[in-house]
């Protein structure tokens, strides 16, 4: 049996669950041979990382999933074969807009939402380096606020949420930039998430590739297969890569399952041939 490959994945350096040394046994345990840790705006695991996939004898990628903003949507592009030194100004200037975010999210759920939103927000940004709204959908589980991360966020975080800030995140062209010029390959996260016309998505992936963008995130756990082909047929029609990832978080979403994603799509050539 051939290795497996996973190229999108999170440990408790941003919102993942695991310490990356955890991570890369569960990996091993499933067969990954080849495996990419993509942490929010951040490279802090990659040291650790890289010493447990050298014991037990899987390829790591060092990599990033670095946040932007195109059209005031969230957008997430991931860099493979980072080079830290290059990305040292972006990540510095991502950690601050997320912790006036999260400031600001305590705010909003203190003034619209009636909780003690200043205490949640004391609590995530103790708690991690590169706080997410998934730090603050788990401490408003944690207090009984909602049943759920999902209930969290459609209750309290997402558009109509009392806790809901718009994105503030540096814009699509300059992060793609510095990425481009900073990691061996460059793939645009899970494009059939994002909340866009078929329209604007075309228009999306054409200014990544102009920008120099290498590949779309054509597998990813949980893509329907309508999805993944129509993501598939947007990166032939552009001469666009594909990339496979799980996205994992947490051992406790089964869907998200390290290394298990649907069939490679035909004619689409795998990013990996840059990174090997
Ligand atoms: P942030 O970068 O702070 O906006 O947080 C985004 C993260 O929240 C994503 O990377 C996901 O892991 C998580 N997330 C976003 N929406 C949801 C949702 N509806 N349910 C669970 N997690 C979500
Ligand atoms: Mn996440
Ligand atoms: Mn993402
Ligand atoms: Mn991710």
């Amino acid at each position: 049996m051939t290795a497996l490959i996973d190229l999108h994945t999170h440990s408790r350096h941003s919102d993942g669950m695991l310490s990356p040394t955890d991570l890369v046994a569960r990996a091993a345990g499933r067969g990954v041979g080849l495996l990419a840790l993509t942490d929010h705006d951040t490279v802090a695991g990659h040291a650790e990382a890289q010493l447990a996939c050298d014991a037990h004898g899987i390829r790591f990628i060092p990599g990033i999933e670095a946040s932007c903003q195109w059209r005031g949507q969230s957008i997430h592009v991931i860099g493979l074969g980072a080079r830290p030194s290059a990305l040292h100004a972006f990540i510095e200037d991502i950690r601050s807009r997320r912790v006036a975010r999260i400031q600001r999210i305590g705010e909003r759920l203190a003034h619209r939402g009636k909780l003690p939103g200043e205490e949640i927000a004391a609590a995530v940004l103790a708690s991690s380096d590169v706080p997410t709204r998934t730090h603050v959908a788990r401490e408003l589980v944690a207090r009984g606020h909602a049943k759920d991360l999902q209930g969290a966020f459609d209750r309290w975080l997402g558009r109509d949420g009392a806790g809901h800030v718009p994105v503030e995140w540096p814009e699509l062209q300059p992060v793609l930039e510095t990425l481009v010029g900073a990691c061996d390959a460059v793939v645009l996260a899970h494009p059939h998430r994002y909340k866009l016309s078929a329209g604007a998505l075309r228009q999306l992936v054409a200014e990544f590739k102009v920008i120099g963008g290498h590949a779309l995130e054509v597998n990813v756990a949980g893509m329907s297969m309508n999805d993944r082909d129509r993501i598939a047929s947007l990166a032939r029609r552009n001469a666009l890569e594909g990339s496979a990832g799980s996205d994992f978080h947490d051992p406790a979403t089964p869907w998200t399952s390290l290394g298990r994603m649907p069939v490679w799509p035909a004619d689409v050539q795998p990013v990996t041939a840059r990174l090997l």
